[in-house]
């Protein structure tokens, strides 16, 4: 079995990164800037927030935070507006969930489409369904990068996404039916209203599980030898878990990725790569 390993990917991945950045430096005469904004004290996403800044830290990306313990619909509105001016702003990071009464997609669909790092503007959505370059959102992307990196190709094989949420299964899916490198897959999306669920899901060479429900893919739904990528991270009593039952399946299939350690660190990687794409983007490099 092998353990798909994105805690040591994303390490390497930010390692190149930091490569690229400062020889960038050196030519562009500044650093690729991110800005976070975080609304509200949710504590998860105070734990997100510092990973993305830390990991900002580790590849030379200087992180511009943007920490409001409250705001109005307006006064965000207005700090989106100031960063899409801001020409040391590269890239715009709004953290979600935004607090209650706050329109997070008025929100969303102010940034700048070329400093939407986080791909979830409908011109990036569009332009992935189309093929075209764009920023792609950080957790598909970041899978696919972590299968590429262990040469585990869909392209030709049967692949099954469960979830299909806007920023997960949606876009995976999308992008696993493409044309192209780590794609060219035969595609099934599953959600919560499908029929025979176990029956498809042992079906699939490639399986992607992103539901949001603890340890919910069980052995029988699992063909011996797939590939199965884990994208869940529940809290439970007993810590975190995924949304694969890893014990049951590890001992079946070909790869697999741990919960934590697997596509959590690849998301935020994920996101580096797309910070130092909008720089060049913006710089012309
Ligand atoms: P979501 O709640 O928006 O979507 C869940 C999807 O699961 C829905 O589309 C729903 O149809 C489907 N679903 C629910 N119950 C089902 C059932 N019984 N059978 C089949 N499908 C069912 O969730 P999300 O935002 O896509 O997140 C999913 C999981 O991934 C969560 O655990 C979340 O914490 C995690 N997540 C991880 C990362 C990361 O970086 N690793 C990033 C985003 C989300």
């Amino acid at each position: 079995m092998i353990l798909l390993d994105g805690k040591a990917t994303a390490a390497e991945i930010r390692a190149e990164i930091r490569e690229e950045v400062d020889g960038l430096e050196a030519k562009y005469g500044r650093r690729p800037g991110l800005a976070v904004v975080l609304v509200g004290e949710d504590p998860a996403s105070q734990v997100y927030v510092r990973n993305k800044e830390r990991a900002c830290e580790d590849c030379g990306i200087r992180s511009i935070p943007h920490r409001l313990e409250t705001a109005g619909q307006l006064e965000l509105e207005g700090l989106i507006h100031e960063l899409n001016r801001d020409v040391t702003v590269d890239g715009i990071l709004v953290q979600l969930p935004l607090p209650e009464g706050l329109d997070s997609q008025k929100i969303l669909d102010l940034i700048d489409p070329d400093k939407d790092v986080d791909g979830f503007h409908p011109v990036n959505v569009g332009k992935m369904s189309l093929g075209l370059p764009g920023f792609k959102p950080c957790t598909p992307a970041g899978v696919i990068n972590l299968l590429k990196r262990y040469d585990l190709d869909p392209a030709c094989k049967k692949a099954v996404v469960i979830g299909r949420s806007n920023i997960v299964g949606k876009p995976l899916a999308m992008m696993l039916s493409q044309s192209g490198p780590c794609a060219n897959a035969t595609v099934t999306l599953c959600h919560s209203r499908t029929q025979n669920l176990a029956e498809v899901c042992r079906e699939a060479d490639f399986l992607f599980a992103a539901i949001g429900r603890p340890n919910f893919v069980t052995a029988d739904m699992v063909k011996e030898g797939a590939v199965v990528v884990d994208v869940g991270i529940n809290r439970t009593d007993e810590g975190l878990a995924g949304d694969c039952d890893f014990n049951a399946l590890k001992d079946k299939v070909h790869a697999i990725t741990p919960v934590p350690g697997g596509v959590g660190p690849m998301t935020i990687a994920q996101l580096m790569v797309n910070t130092l794409q909008a720089f060049k983007l913006h710089v012309g490099a």
